[in-house]
């Protein structure tokens, strides 16, 4: 990308202070400490703690384009503020752990339902709140503990934490919080555009009342309003990918593809276009609901997960074939399109970009060595790629500098500039569901801060030059 690109003099002295600091990450960080290739939870504090982290967190990163609406804020926030709200309970349902905000008789007919529904407060007076918060913190986040040991024990994790989170997360009071906080991390991080992904929830109040999609699409579509009103001189606005779970049963999918259609009439500021979530080599293919996929209005874009899979010839293997005949804007992970050569050039000629989460690939066992991560493939191939965090609340990588990270350590090669990464992140403009008029503001700006992270890059330059003097 380089080649074709007149650097700035802030630009090169930019490039140079990255590459000097990258290549003392990989002689501090050896073949057997190199951090990219361990796991990520485990060494998230070093990484976090490298002088390139606090480099790559000042850098402008464009738009978040995946991330998962129920996973999508720090879990320390989550278990700081939103958990310490009034009225929040848990219970055990099917085994797995609920919080819910209730009124006193509606905690009654829980614990008659579930046998045990404890305040939150109460808990914390019992345990202490720091070792119950510690304990809460646990549950919110795959950890490395041995019980979790295994591709699917981790996916039944993931799983377990959005139903952990679900009714806490749509009392209205504290969805308003959550959304405006997860807006926050991200201008927090220099990310100026998201796309959220997950079903249209239903809100509700502590007295009893309940808000249908529609009513809590518009409570979304506010808490938006108002916060990039607020940063307009940072923020452009985030947009709501559809994405019911990829095994409901037929009528269920048929009622959702309904529901899409009136979100779509009645917010089409708001709905970017539709997915289907869940893991994919348990099951639930696309394969299977062409027919209703093809009638979906064609100004409705698919974002399809497609793909996140080590296998090959599988029926998850074959979603990317039917993501990239359905005409799916953008592919989720698509770990296994590597094994297409054919995919891969229809891929690079009809510029699908592949959204990558080097973090979720690792945490969820995809790809233990991220230096063995097929996206080095894909860019070296042409194919348009951008940078994800997936479910940050799970996997304690919030905004992208974590993904920029490891992108930057192990896809590129080790002699590399952050071109790569600002590739990406013009990528993710492009290739977001924002509009023509949105695409240019974006690009302005991400421009504009490009130009001032540059020259405070070169600064260092210049302070570290005067030092050695
Ligand atoms: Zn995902």
């Amino acid at each position: 990308m380089s080649g074709s690109i007149t650097l700035t003099k802030d630009e090169e002295m930019m490039i140079a202070v990255m590459k000097k600091f990258k290549t003392q990450e990989y002689h501090d960080f050896n073949e057997d400490l190199f951090l990219p290739a361990q796991d990520f939870i485990s060494v998230k504090e070093n990484i976090s703690s490298s002088s390139l982290f606090t480099f790559l967190r000042a850098m402008p990163k464009g738009a978040s384009l995946h991330t998962h609406i129920l996973a999508a804020t720090s879990a320390e926030y989550i278990v700081k503020e939103l958990s310490y709200m009034k009225n929040l309970y848990m219970y055990t349902w099917n085994g797995k752990l609920k919080l819910k905000f209730m009124n006193t008789s509606d905690a009654e007919k829980c614990a008659e339902d579930f046998g045990l529904c404890e305040l939150l407060s109460d808990k914390r007076q019992v345990q202490s709140a720091k070792v119950f918060d510690k304990w809460l913190l646990d549950q919110l986040m795959i950890t490395n503990t041995p019980e979790i040991n295994s591709k699917s024990k981790k996916w039944t994790k993931l799983s377990g934490i959005f139903t952990t989170l679900y009714d806490m997360l749509t009392y209205r009071p504290a969805f308003e919080k959550y959304l405006k906080q997860t807006l926050q991390e991200l201008v927090d991080d220099n990310i100026i555009y998201v796309e959220l992904r997950g079903t249209f929830m239903e809100l509700y109040e502590l007295d009893g009342v309940k808000y249908d999609a529609m009513k809590s699409l518009q409570i979304m579509s506010d808490v938006i309003s108002t916060f990039t009103t607020t940063h307009n001189e940072t923020f452009i606005g985030a947009r709501y990918i559809f994405a019911p779970y990829r095994k409901l049963t037929d009528e269920d999918f048929q009622d959702s593809l309904k529901l899409l259609r009136e979100a779509h009439r009645k917010f089409p500021h708001l709905i970017a276009g539709f997915d289907l979530v869940g893991h994919e080599d348990a099951g639930g293919t696309l394969r299977q609901r062409v027919e209703l996929l093809q009638r979906v209005h064609k100004d409705i874009k698919f974002y399809f997960h497609a793909g996140e899979t080590n296998w090959h010839g599988t029926e998850s293997d074959q979603n990317l074939l039917d993501a990239i005949l359905l005409g799916s804007s953008r592919i989720g992970h698509g770990l296994s399109l590597a094994k297409h050569p054919e995919l891969m050039r229809l891929v690079r000629d009809r510029k699908i970009a592949v959204e990558v989460a080097p973090v979720s690939n690792q945490v969820l066992g995809y790809v233990n060595d991220l230096r063995a991560h097929p996206a080095v493939l894909y860019a070296r191939f042409g194919i348009p790629l951008v940078i994800c965090n997936d479910d940050p609340t799970a996997f304690g990588n919030t905004g992208l500098t974590f993904d920029f990270y490891e992108a930057y350590m192990a896809l590129t090669q080790v002699d590399e500039g952050p071109e790569f990464l600002k590739a990406a992140a013009l990528n993710s403009i492009g290739h977001s569901s924002m509009n023509q008029f949105q695409k240019r503001k974006a690009y302005e700006m991400f421009e504009e801060r490009w130009k001032i992270w540059s020259h405070g890059m070169a600064a260092i330059v210049s302070f570290f030059g005067k030092l050695s003097n």
